[in-house]
């Protein structure tokens, strides 16, 4: 991709600068460039810290970034990409990871069934919903004849 492709030349750049400094040796450049990594890629150092607490570590590409089981609350679902909490997913694949739903679903075994958006949240948006609804009900459209009929009333 061609942000990482930025964020390597960078390091690469800096590592170069620091490097030429007589000073410098061989170990001091590794670990610059170890830092840069992860202060270049906040996922990474995410998923890095997720490792440490969690007892199956994400080798494969599709292994989830936490178990499946802790991945929906009922304020947020989590990312098995990596790890992050929202109050649906389906944005944040699109644009952190450029999967759809469907492509997410088959990456980690998913049920169909299996909500990706809170369940708070989509009961907030169900009541929203109800309420638009009856306002929309009650109130009427404001077209000819209805005022004079809303007096009435
Ligand atoms: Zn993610």
């Amino acid at each position: 991709m061609s942000e990482s492709d930025t964020k390597q030349g960078m390091i690469a750049q800096i590592a170069a600068a620091y490097a030429s400094r007589p000073d410098v040796s061989a170990d001091d450049i590794i670990a610059l460039v170890g830092r840069l990594t992860q202060a270049l890629d906040p996922e990474a150092e995410a998923a890095a810290l997720l490792n440490e607490t969690s007892p199956t570590p994400a080798t494969a590409a599709t292994a989830p970034a936490i178990p499946v089981e802790q991945a929906i609350t009922q304020d947020k679902v989590y990312c098995l990409c990596c790890g992050k909490g929202f109050k649906m997913l389906k944005r944040h694949l699109g644009s952190e990871h450029g999967l759809t739903e469907a492509e997410y679903r088959a990456m980690f075994n998913l049920p169909e069934d299996m909500p990706l958006v809170a369940p708070s949240y989509s009961k907030r948006k169900a009541d929203y919903a109800k309420q638009a609804g009856f306002g929309k009900y009650a109130r009427q459209a404001p077209d000819r004849g209805a005022a004079s009929r809303q007096k009435a009333d």
